[in-house]
């Protein structure tokens, strides 16, 4: 392997986009801002998206497909949707090419021209909600509980690999309900679906919220959020679920007839994470050796790697191996036998250091005598070795993956607490977000003025007034004008 990582201390950034590249996960493209992502990167993003899609089933919801593009004019019915998206739209025009002069390239033939432009969906609600149109008349076909897996492209300028690509991966759930009390519960409730899986397999603290009106939804009524802090003091919004209202049911002339005889706008609701969750899986775990992956989410648990000089001793060691591997596969864990003999055990300890392999076994010659092995672990890096006439190991291996699974999500808890500051005074909200970072629980007095002031100010957000909190009135930070509660402030990917 070539020279170590970039240290977080030394350049953060840096070290993320090596990190990306050197651990495979993925890689940027040919095309600006679209990025590759690679077997094992993809291979993490399909063990969040069969968690995920349990989860989905779970609550009820059922998948379907919609197309990736929307006619233009559908995209201007909703007024607030359309100004919040169509700074970021690719169009497509055309519809063929042709030879150019020259006989070499092909241009764009003018003569077929779409008559209605055709827009790569950002997000999906216009579509689905036309398509809803016809598959909603009565109570009785409600509630609607689809979700969809899809690509979607949102032409950003300022790109970074997962976290802001310009096509991304990701699900969107929409649903339609009778009542409003019925959409904000499906709503809370996805929320609450996207905290337990962010917590409970990606093994990181998040904070449920719910957005300012100038950071919601571009048509919708709420958004609720779910917001994780980096290891460089960045917030990074992880996860949304927005309330729609009726917005789009009336933008789309969805009515329904009602269980009292009348006719009455649908109520919606839209959900979605994306490939920017492996990006808060990098930043929140990951140390200046390479990935830290929490084990619900690796796709190799355990890494095997013989210690051995002739050929003879890499045999005796794979029955050995092998005999181990089994036990644990038994026990629903992955397991690699890296017994390549093209590469030296150091080499395999630092590429699966790399790859964030959650626990490496060693065996070497010794090993086989004493009938013991070495386990070292991945978080901690630490080692200790294992004698097998005294632990069951596959029992071993599963009580550790689990320790570990928690000791990374406790590591990520203290670090959140940590990088949280309540503070009630302006030098000290300033001085904060410069030289610690982190989320800022302050007052604010609710306007959109001083939010964008403070934002000028200080280049730090609101992520969002947390569901959680305690009731406590106090003085705007910036206006001293009276505020309700506090939220959270902090700079942000
Ligand atoms: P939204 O539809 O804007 O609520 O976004 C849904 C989810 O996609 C959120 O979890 C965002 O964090 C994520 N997301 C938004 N834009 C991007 C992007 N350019 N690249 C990756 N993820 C994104």
């Amino acid at each position: 392997m070539s020279k170590g990582l970039p240290k977080r201390s030394e350049d953060y950034s840096l070290w993320y986009n090596e990190l990306v590249k050197r651990a495979d996960l993925a890689e940027n493209s040919a095309v600006r801002g679209c990025m590759v992502i690679k077997p094992y990167g993809y291979s993490i993003w399909e063990k969040m998206q069969a968690e995920l899609d349990r989860m989905f089933k779970m609550t009820g919801h059922t998948n379907a497909y919609f197309p990736l593009f929307i006619p233009k004019s559908f995209l201007s019915k909703e007024a607030s949707h359309v100004e919040g998206f169509a700074k970021e739209c690719a169009v497509v025009t055309h519809y063929r090419l042709k030879g150019d002069e020259s006989g070499k390239g092909v241009v764009v033939d003018p003569e077929a021209k779409l008559e209605e432009e055709l827009i790569v969906r950002p997000t999906s609600e216009t579509v689905i909600w036309s398509t809803y149109r016809n598959w909603i008349q009565s109570y009785r076909d409600l509630p609607l509980l689809v979700n969809q897996w899809a690509n979607v492209v949102r032409w950003e300028m300022r790109t970074r690999l997962f976290l802001r690509t310009a096509e991304f991966l990701w699900q969107e759930g929409h649903t339609a309900h009778e009542t409003r009390e019925q959409a904000v519960e499906e709503t809370k409730q996805m929320l609450g679906v996207y905290a337990d899986f962010v917590e409970q397999f990606m093994a990181l603290p998040v904070v449920r919220g719910k957005k300012t009106e100038s950071e919601k939804f571009a048509g919708a009524e709420d958004t609720y959020c779910i917001e994780a802090m980096m290891q460089d003091g960045k917030a990074l919004q992880a996860g949304t679920s927005h309330f729609l209202g009726q917005n789009f049911a009336k933008a789309f002339d969805v009515k329904f007839a009602t269980r009292s005889g009348g006719l009455e706008y649908v109520w919606g609701t839209s959900w979605g994470v994306s490939t920017r969750l492996m990006g808060a899986l990098i930043m929140a775990h990951s140390d200046d050796q390479g990935l830290v992956l929490p084990p619900r989410l690796a796709p190799i648990q355990v890494v095997i790697i013989p210690i051995f000089k002739s050929q003879e001793e890499l045999e005796a060691i794979s029955v050995k191996a092998n005999e181990i591997a089994k036990g644990l596969r038994s026990k629903g864990i992955s397991v690699k036998f890296d017994d390549r003999d093209t590469y030296k055990p150091g080499w395999k300890f630092a590429e699966y250091e790399l790859k964030g392999v959650p626990l490496r076994i060693g065996i070497g010659p010794r090993d086989l005598q004493h009938n013991t092995l070495e386990l070292a672990r991945r978080d901690t890096l630490s080692k200790e070795s294992v004698n097998l006439g005294e632990v069951d190991i596959a029992h071993k291996v599963a009580s550790l993956l689990d320790e570990i699974q928690q000791s990374i999500y406790d590591k990520a808890m203290a670090f959140q607490n940590e990088k949280t500051t309540s503070v009630d005074r302006w030098d000290e909200f300033v001085q904060v977000l410069e030289e610690k970072g982190g989320f800022v629980s302050a007052h604010w007095d609710g306007t959109p003025e001083t939010e964008e002031k403070i934002k000028e100010l200080t280049k730090a957000t609101i992520r969002c007034i947390p569901l959680e909190q305690k009731n406590e009135s106090g003085l705007c930070i910036y206006s001293q004008k009276p505020s309700q509660g506090r939220v959270l402030f902090a700079k942000s990917y």
